[in-house]
């Protein structure tokens, strides 16, 4: 027997996702928690997988297992598909392992033909309803299956509207929807040269058809890479027997969430439409009502759908999105799957259910992503200020945002791509929008509510989203939108606040993030978990209180060439490198001393009894000084202009002289880093003197301090033996100008691949190692990271050349082989030898799952992101116990 392709609902359970798909797997598992979900069965990813392998054949065996499952299903509801009296409807959605909002296709209806409607309408008594759900059925196939444009079948129920001088589709009756029907069939004939397909069967395999098709077209592809969702995973197929919330006012259909998916608070959150059907809800075209008024218009139904949604969250005990439909008062389940929730719901949900006793803090901890959580560090609209609000509309998304507005997708991707900041408006968004508000800072929309196209997808990516804008007039072809007497035309600037529903015009105030009640407490339980110590990137006393507030254990990287680029030291920089004599040249350090004193002794008092690990100049000279090519151009002007300052000339040519013989072919692979110090010991001497100097006074201040002297781009024992001599020897000069002593210890980067390599030597004059993982990766790979993601890098990871980009995610294969060559090497000459890294790989989930395993001590990161490392480390602790035991026996603190 070949494999099985169909299963009914009562056949699935919820752990069948990766065959059944998401969609499949929950009504699989609602049916046989016994709740009122239509029976239907589901065709697995596999048979979708096979249709695409063997070039969109349909497997063998296939359509023969569908038949059986239909005829089961006529049993168990007494419909049969294609009977002209009795006939069996079914809907046709798509369900991949993963949900993918909006982005495949589903057809409602199906099995009505000229036949069945009548049968449809005699057995309603609703004649109305029938041709109604006939032209919907029609229109949705021809858009699906065959491919029509949707505006050909919209017009004619525009001129249809028109003829009867009514507004509204409802307002339409039976007789309209007959005429309209006719029509929708003479344009398909028009456009595929064949009759509209009357055969149920043929039908339903055509939709399967199109189903399994539609996990290749543009927009799934293009969301696929945005979630890294795997092209191979397929879609399942799910046909379900149809109800009807289009049949009168004891009717509808719906989305409920069980808690707020913008804010976590605990309440039904959705939406409904009364006498409407399936996508009219999601689609966004008719602003709903909210799920509030259900209980005045059908409070029993509203009773029971409150019991359900209690029911579904405690069972699979996490937030759910249900969709639903009510027949003639009868309550239908038709969908329940985890719901998406912004960074704000997704940590005051996961906190609060453990306060409720519904899931452990270790649920908590893995269920909240710490990539999500960078959505919460963003700046916010001070709302203690007045604001100008321009417009309000649903707060569908949290956020602040400021951009140019357009009304296009295309233009907003063009528009970003020239480096615009832009906000996309738009009457509602449809999934062919996606590239657009990818490249928007946030959306915009006058119609359709918070479970929009609009707003559900801008949830799923973090980004701000005000749906249903309702006073905001959209003039598409004017591009320019009225709010009053007010015109906003494309590109001008507007402001949004997600969180509160406020558009408002031209720039507005932001502040800083601070951290909620929730977010502290889960990062308190990250805490206790994990065994990896997080530290911040920080060069300012601003960022190293930053850091502390979101918790960093101290500062792992403390670049110091930020400091010499301060507009009022530029000069005395220039000054130093520019000397001519070692007097001169002094001369200039003894001016820079006080400053990085001052600069060191304020960040060390920030960090008060935390480790701060400060790196010593590493970046070549030359980039403090003016650019060789402007040089250039100004002396020749200046040797050009007819009466030009000689002395100038002069000066400029010196300069130019000195900028020229400073240059380099590769700079990044030049005299930077530890060779600078050890060709220009005075200037690392200045550093660590202004280091032990800031230390020894916050001493003699009661404040301790733990400074660790860094020197980067070592690839030879010799380079850090020397620098550690001089280090030591400074120390041993400013400890005589003071009382008592400092402790304080000399490590190195570990960035180079050779430095790596013989890690074991390395660790014999090094007190620590901190992997700097942007340099380590440009020299492993052989990539200067500015000209590959200028030139090659996206071909890489469009064509897969490449899985991820490295500077991003660490590589574990080749970058990460070395770092846990140097651990494993400077361990076996130092027990315990501390080991850390700074590079920005130090932030990213992945990579700090990495750090875990290869049981570095700590990582380091820049400031906002501290909250994340801590429960990224927190999930890797969870996820690989064993690593956290041998890492406590391996690591002496
Ligand atoms: C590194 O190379 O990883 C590092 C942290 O140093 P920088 O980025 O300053 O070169
Ligand atoms: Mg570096």
């Amino acid at each position: 027997m070949g494999k099985k392709y169909v299963y009914r609902f009562s056949e699935g359970n919820r752990e069948m996702r990766e065959l059944l798909g998401g969609k499949g797997a929950n009504l699989a598992e609602m049916t046989r928690a016994g709740l009122p979900v239509p029976p239907g069965f589901t065709i697995t990813t596999e048979a979708c997988n096979a249709y695409h392998e063997m070039g969109k054949v349909l497997p063998e065996g296939l359509m023969e297992e569908v038949d059986t499952a239909l005829t089961l299903l006529e049993k168990e509801i007494g419909k049969e598909f294609g009977n002209a009296e009795n006939p069996l409807l079914v809907s046709v959605r798509s369900g991949a392992a993963f949900s993918m909002p909006g982005m495949m296709d589903t057809i409602l209806n199906l099995g009505l033909n000229d036949e069945t409607v009548e049968g449809l309408a005699k057995l309603t008594g609703n004649p109305r309803f029938a041709y109604d759900s006939y032209r919907r059925f029609i229109q949705m196939f021809s858009d699906v299956v065959l491919g029509l444009d949707e505006y050909l079948f919209e017009e004619v129920i525009r001129n249809r509207k028109e003829a009867k001088g009514v507004k509204h589709d409802p307002d339409l009756k039976a007789s309209d929807w007959q005429e309209v029907i006719y029509q929708f069939k003479e344009i398909v004939e028009k456009e595929i040269k064949k009759p509209f397909p009357q055969d149920p069967a043929e039908q339903l395999r055509l939709a399967i058809q199109a189903v399994f098709d539609s996990w290749n077209n543009q927009r799934a592809i293009v969301y696929r890479k945005i979630h890294k969702i795997s092209d191979s995973l397929g879609t399942a197929v799910n046909i379900q027997s149809m109800v009807f919330g289009n049949m009168g006012n004891d009717s509808g259909t719906g989305v409920a969430f069980t808690r707020n998916p913008s804010t976590g608070e605990k309440e039904l959150y959705g939406e409904f439409l009364i006498n409407a059907q399936g996508e009219d809800v999601v689609a966004g075209i008719r602003t709903p009502q909210p799920i509030s008024k259900l209980k005045e218009l059908l409070p029993g139904v509203y009773r029971q759908f409150e019991e359900i949604s209690h029911q579904l969250e405690r069972h699979y005990q996490d937030m759910q999105d249900i969709e639903f439909t009510v027949e003639r008062g009868k309550l239908f389940i038709l969908q329940t799957r985890n719901g998406k929730r912004t960074a704000q719901a997704a940590v005051k949900i996961a906190v609060h259910m453990v306060h409720e006793g519904l899931i452990t803090k270790e649920n908590a901890l893995l269920r909240v992503d710490p990539d999500q959580l960078n959505q919460l560090l963003h700046r916010r609209v001070d709302d203690r200020q007045a604001l100008q609000v321009l417009v309000k509309g649903l707060p569908a998304s949290p956020g602040a945002a400021t951009g140019k507005v357009v009304f296009d997708a295309d233009e907003a991707e063009e528009m970003a791509k020239q480096g615009m900041k832009v906000i996309l408006v738009r009457p509602e968004t449809t999934p062919e929008d996606i590239h657009g508000i990818v490249a928007s800072q946030a959306v915009v929309t006058s119609r359709g509510g918070m479970t929009s196209h609009a707003a559900v997808v801008a949830r799923g990516m973090g980004k701000p989203c005000i749906a249903g804008c309702e006073e905001m007039k959209i003039d598409l072809n004017k591009k320019e939108f009225q709010v009053g007497s007010i015109v906003v035309k494309q590109g001008e600037i507007i402001s949004v606040d997600g969180g509160a529903g406020n558009v408002m015009l031209g720039e507005v105030p932001l502040i800083d993030p601070v951290l909620s009640d929730e977010f502290s407490e889960l990062l308190g339980w990250a805490d206790q978990y994990r065994t990896l110590g997080v530290r911040a990137n920080a060069d300012t006393p601003v960022d190293a209180r930053k850091s502390r507030e979101f918790g960093a254990e101290g500062i792992g990287l403390c670049r110091t060439e930020h400091m010499f680029l301060a507009p009022d030291r530029v000069p005395v920089v220039q000054e130093m490198i520019l000397a001519e004599t070692m007097e001169e040249r002094q001369k200039a350090l003894s001016k820079l001393l006080p400053m990085q004193q001052g600069d060191f002794y304020e960040i060390l008092k920030e960090m008060a009894g935390l480790p701060v690990t400060i790196r010593l100049l590493d970046p070549p000279l030359h980039e403090f000084l003016p650019n060789l090519e402007d040089l250039l151009l100004e002396v020749d002007r200046l040797r050009r202009a007819p009466e030009t300052d000689k002395i100038l000339l002069r000066e400029k040519e010196d300069l130019l002289r000195k900028v020229k013989s400073m240059h380099e072919m590769n700079p990044m692979l030049g005299l930077r880093g530890c060779r600078l110090g050890i060709m220009h010991p005075e200037i690392y001497a200045m550093q660590v003197e202004a280091i032990f100097n800031a230390a020894f006074q916050l001493k003699e201040e009661g404040i301790p301090t733990e400074p660790e002297i860094m020197l980067p781009l070592v690839g030879h024992v010799n380079e850090l033996s020397l620098l550690r001599k001089m280090v030591d020897e400074t120390y041993a000069r400013v400890k005589e100008k003071h009382v008592g002593e400092i402790r304080y210890t000399v490590g190195t980067m570990i960035e180079i691949p050779r430095a790596a390599l013989t890690a074991d030597q390395i660790a014999r004059e090094a007190d620590f190692f901190s992997f700097g993982t942007n340099d380590l990766t440009q020299t492993t790979f052989g990539f200067s990271r500015d000209d590959a993601e200028g030139k090659f890098l996206q071909y890489y990871l469009d064509h897969k050349v490449l899985p991820e980009n490295p500077f991003i995610v660490l590589d574990r294969e080749g970058v990460g082989k070395l770092v846990e060559t140097g651990v494993k090497l400077g361990r076996s000459v130092k027990d315990g030898l501390k080991t850390g890294i700074c590079g920005e790989h130090g932030g990213e989930k992945s990579s700090i799952e990495f750090c875990h395993l290869t049981q570095l001590n700590y990582v380091s990161c820049s400031p906002y992101r501290v909250p994340l490392a801590r429960l990224a480390a927190a999930q890797a602790a969870l996820r690989h116990g064993a690593a956290k035991e041998a890492l406590k026996e391996s690591v002496v603190h």
